[in-house]
């Protein structure tokens, strides 16, 4: 049985992870430890997020409007994606369904009939969330299904550190069985025989047991990586941006429930409305892009007061080929790193929890939870890099050395196969798990200027009036 859970780090992922365990395990024998190190300090950027968070959230029974409070947080309806289908283009990828359901098939293909039809509809016209983003406004989704407004959803811009110490109070206030360590690990002992991890020691000489090991940890993956050995895969053939420059300014944008990411000539660069500042960052391949142009061009496209020197943060997108190895699994930065076009570090962290909640075994042997948890992320990561890749690859834009890159690389084989199914007739391969459906496919690869070949055999039943028909009253 599993009485001792060590978290290894407290930035975001480690202190979700603690909250979820520690709730998890409240009134157990089950004991939780979260150490950290303010000296090594987090990676502190990861203000947007997509609406997943707000189950978490409900999980843990945080109350919306408190979180909200403590996180200096906005709504997010969407991301406002200016520039990448060509230059001078904006679309939105909204939260929610694209279209309304319709009787035969998925709107999309509705969408496509009417395409060939020539009846020209943008996608903005058929998202709700699309029309608030667009108008400053910002109401709850309606809990009827059978009403208009049920179609849409909704995340947050939040101020990370925030959140962390938000749940670092939520842990020390409400579970008995947590405890929190200030101090760095530098040294981390397996057991001789089966190289699970026994104890976790720190500078100051203190040696921390534990039967369970969680490694949040960050980039450096100290326990799954650098001691348990899990290889690195490496995204960046596809996903080249590897560089980030980001500092806050004092502008807010108060009717603006929103995130832009505006492509430029190696990447893109991020605006985040928070309550209180905006978040900025210059996302660019350094293949491509040195930091000395990525600086001057994340400055050029400012307006407001830094609140802080503007740093340059390295990544690769990569995640690891076993994030549970031994007795230690590995959630957030530490696992891996698509990129942050999407916002979905957090999610994967929360993604990481749940699924190790649901696997974490009673017992000594858990080899097949394992298995069962590797090849769960492993999907999760692949299909999550695919959509991202969709954003770049989808673009006529051929204007400089990264585009171009981006349009004569070879794709993966899975993405590959998604979008000619997608190109022909506009199939989205729906999938049990994962994160991006239907409707986020449809929105980036239309909104890119994706063109559909055919129509769908599930709309030839009906004539061009009806389907003409159709369309134009569900755009009404
Ligand atoms: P970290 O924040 O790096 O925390 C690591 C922790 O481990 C720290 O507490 C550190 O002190 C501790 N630690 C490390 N070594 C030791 C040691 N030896 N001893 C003791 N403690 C140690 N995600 C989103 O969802 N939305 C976004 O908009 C978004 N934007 C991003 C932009 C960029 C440029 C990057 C790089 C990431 C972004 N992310 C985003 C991802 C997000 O930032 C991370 O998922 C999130 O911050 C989680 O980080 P972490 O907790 O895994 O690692």
């Amino acid at each position: 049985m599993i009485k001792k859970i060590i978290i290894a780090g407290g930035g975001t992922a480690g202190w979700m992870a603690a909250a979820a365990f520690s709730r998890l395990f409240n009134h157990s024998s089950v004991h939780i430890t979260l150490i950290e190190s303010d000296a090594i300090g987090t990676v502190g950027v990861g203000e947007a997020t997509i609406p997943h968070l707000r189950y978490f959230n409900d999980k843990l029974g945080i109350n919306e409007h408190d979180f909200m409070r403590a996180t200096n947080a906005t709504f997010k309806l969407g991301i406002d994606f200016i520039n990448w289908g060509k230059i001078g283009e904006r679309y939105i990828h909204p939260f929610g369904e694209f279209g309304f359901p319709t009787p035969h098939t998925s709107f999309l293909k509705y969408w496509a009939r009417a395409d060939k039809l020539g009846l020209n509809l943008p996608t903005d016209e058929f998202s709700i969330a699309t029309h608030m983003a667009r108008k400053g406004k910002f109401a709850y989704p309606s809990k009827n299904e059978q009403s208009l407004t049920s179609t849409f959803s909704y995340a947050f811009h939040i101020d990370a550190n925030r959140y962390a110490q938000y749940l670092r109070t939520l842990c020390e206030n409400n579970f008995s069985n947590f405890n929190r360590i200030e101090g760095k690990i530098n040294n981390i002992t397996q057991n001789t025989t089966t190289g699970n991890i026994e104890a976790l020691h720190l500078e100051d000489g203190t040696r921390i047991e534990g039967d369970f090991f969680i490694d949040c940890s960050g980039f450096r993956s100290l326990l799954v990586g650098e001691t348990l050995g899990a290889k690195t895969i490496d995204l960046s053939k596809h996903l080249p941006c590897d560089r980030a420059v980001a500092a806050p300014t004092d502008e807010t944008y108060p009717n603006t429930p929103y995130s832009q990411a505006t492509a430029h000539s190696a990447g893109w660069q991020w605006r985040i409305p928070l309550k209180h500042r905006t978040g900025n960052g210059c996302v660019y391949a350094s293949q491509f892009m040195s930091d000395d142009e990525a600086l001057n061009l994340f400055h050029k496209n400012l307006s407001g007061k830094t609140l802080a020197t503007p740093q340059v943060i390295k990544f690769k997108a990569s995640h690891k080929n076993l994030s549970w190895s031994h007795n230690c699994a590995a959630v957030g930065l530490s696992s891996g790193f698509i990129e942050p076009l999407e916002s979905t570090g957090i999610h994967l962290i929360q993604t990481a929890i749940i699924k190790l909640i649901e696997l974490l075994p009673s017992h000594a042997d858990y080899t097949h939870e394992r298995i069962e948890f590797n090849r769960q992320m492993a999907d999760e990561y692949e299909k999550i890099r695919d959509f991202i890749i969709l954003h770049y690859r989808i673009s006529e834009r051929d204007d400089s050395e990264f585009w171009r890159y981006i349009k004569n690389m070879e794709l993966p084989d899975s993405l590959k196969n998604r979008l000619a199914l997608l190109e022909e007739t506009g199939i989205v391969d729906t999938y049990q798990h994962g994160l991006f459906l239907e409707s986020s496919w449809a929105y980036v690869f239309l909104g890119q200027g994706g063109q559909i070949k055919s129509n769908s055999t599930q709309t030839h039943h009906l004539s061009d009036r009806r389907a003409r028909a159709a369309i134009t009253k569900i755009q009404r």
